[in-house]
């Protein structure tokens, strides 16, 4: 009788790449990664600008949706644990002073080709093939009308963040069969539609310590570049507000608290407008050519929410397999042998390498727990 394990990765991004990596360590797993793109690892190579903040050297719970989930799978696995691991398969790696982690080369396919460098010739990978239904079969698995039978699958298909509405409307349908409690992906990390709007500030730029509040209250704050869209506002300051203001029952009375002066409050505003007549010199141009139309607080600027842009415009989604349905090496807890990695779980975090760790460290824990013979 062969003791060996037939595996299918459903999804070739950054988690179903490394599951591919660690599950190959073990001879007696038989591998098949399938990805319905022609590509793999396109959202991996798309982070950070192209340059991949692929983890955090400081990752802490509060900045995930769901604080005690975290809490428990930071015990298990580390930030310093996966830049070991990717340190193992030759990735040099860079760290910046805000604790961010990139690849050295500063370029996202980098990551990608020492992914792949590592991954076993014997991992039969299928491109262009989309897995529309999982079901049992006897005590293993099919996918679609695949010829082989799988004993475990692993579901790491991600969010459709990122992906214009055409694309998306059937994504991961193959969850049908299962009767699982899930949530509708939802944009987090995303710009905000600001009520009420000045146009002419689009393409402006500025520095300034943002404070989401809510009814007067400050629910996040930080300090960042806040960049003017057409009609809203993003930057990496403004997603982590997002990320926040997402997890917020009620969206209601929900506001951008600018402070321009970045948390200087030694400087005297009032004795600088009796001598000048203007703020030109400290607010970009457009911002002043605002001021001057519709005076503001520089202190307290108020941009009020009118709601997120779409999930095409998200870097991650908030939302998907709840965790209740989870046990701790990532099984679904009424279907034995299926796991799931990765932004399919209703996990997200904040911009700063925490949706990419999180997603490789998943993958790290089931391929663990498989390699291990569970
Ligand atoms: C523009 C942008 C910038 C980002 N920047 C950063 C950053 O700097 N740092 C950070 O930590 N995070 C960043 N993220 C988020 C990060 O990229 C994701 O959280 C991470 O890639 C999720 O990994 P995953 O493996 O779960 O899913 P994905 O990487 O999305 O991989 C899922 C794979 O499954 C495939 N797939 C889906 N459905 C099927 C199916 N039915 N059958 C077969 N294959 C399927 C998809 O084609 C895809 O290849 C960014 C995201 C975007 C969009």
């Amino acid at each position: 009788m062969s003791n060996k394990i037939s595996i299918a990765i459903v999804g070739a991004g950054a988690s179903g790449l490394f599951l591919a990596k660690k599950l190959s360590e073990n001879s007696a797993n038989q591998l098949f990664l399938f990805e319905k793109s022609t590509k793999v690892g396109t959202k991996l190579k798309a982070s950070g600008g192209g340059k991949a903040n692929i983890l955090n050297t400081d990752i802490q719970d509060f900045h995930y949706n769901n604080v005690p989930f975290m809490s428990n799978f930071l015990q298990k696995v580390s930030s310093h644990t996966i830049q070991n691991e990717l340190m193992d398969m030759g990735l040099k790696m860079s760290v910046d002073n805000e604790n961010r982690v990139y690849p050295s080369t500063f370029f996202s396919q980098t990551v990608v080709d020492v992914l792949l460098q590592n991954i076993s010739e014997k991992v039969t990978m299928e491109k262009e093939y989309e897995v529309t239904k999982i079901e049992p079969v006897q005590s293993q698995w099919r996918i679609n009308d695949y010829p082989a039978l799988f004993d475990k699958v692993i579901l790491a298909t991600g969010s459709p963040a990122g992906m214009i509405a055409a694309n998306r409307h059937n994504y991961n349908h193959f969850l049908t069969y299962f009767s699982l409690k899930r949530s509708d992906f939802r944009p987090s990390l995303v710009g905000f539609r600001i009520k009420n709007y000045y146009r002419k500030l689009s393409g402006c730029r500025v520095k300034a310590q943002v404070a989401l509040c809510q009814n007067e209250q400050t629910i996040f704050q930080e300090k960042g570049e806040v960049i003017f869209k057409d009609d809203g506002v993003s930057g990496i300051v403004i997603l982590n507000c997002s990320a926040y203001y997402n997890r917020l029952v009620s969206k209601s009375n929900c506001y951008l608290s600018l402070d321009l002066m970045n948390g200087d409050h030694s400087y005297n505003l009032e004795e600088h407008w009796k001598n000048h007549h203007s703020f030109c010199g400290i607010l970009p141009p457009k911002l002043n050519e605002w001021y001057e139309q519709k005076p503001f607080d520089l202190r307290d600027l108020r941009m009020y929410i009118e709601g997120t842009y779409d999930i095409e415009m998200a870097q991650v989604c908030t939302g998907g397999i709840d965790v209740s349905e989870l046990d701790a090496h990532l099984q679904l807890k009424k279907y034995k042998n299926i796991y799931v990695t990765g932004e399919l779980i209703d996990i997200d975090g904040v911009c700063g390498g925490y949706n990419l760790f999180f997603a490789f460290a998943c993958a790290y824990i089931v391929a663990q727990e498989i390699n291990n013979g569970n």
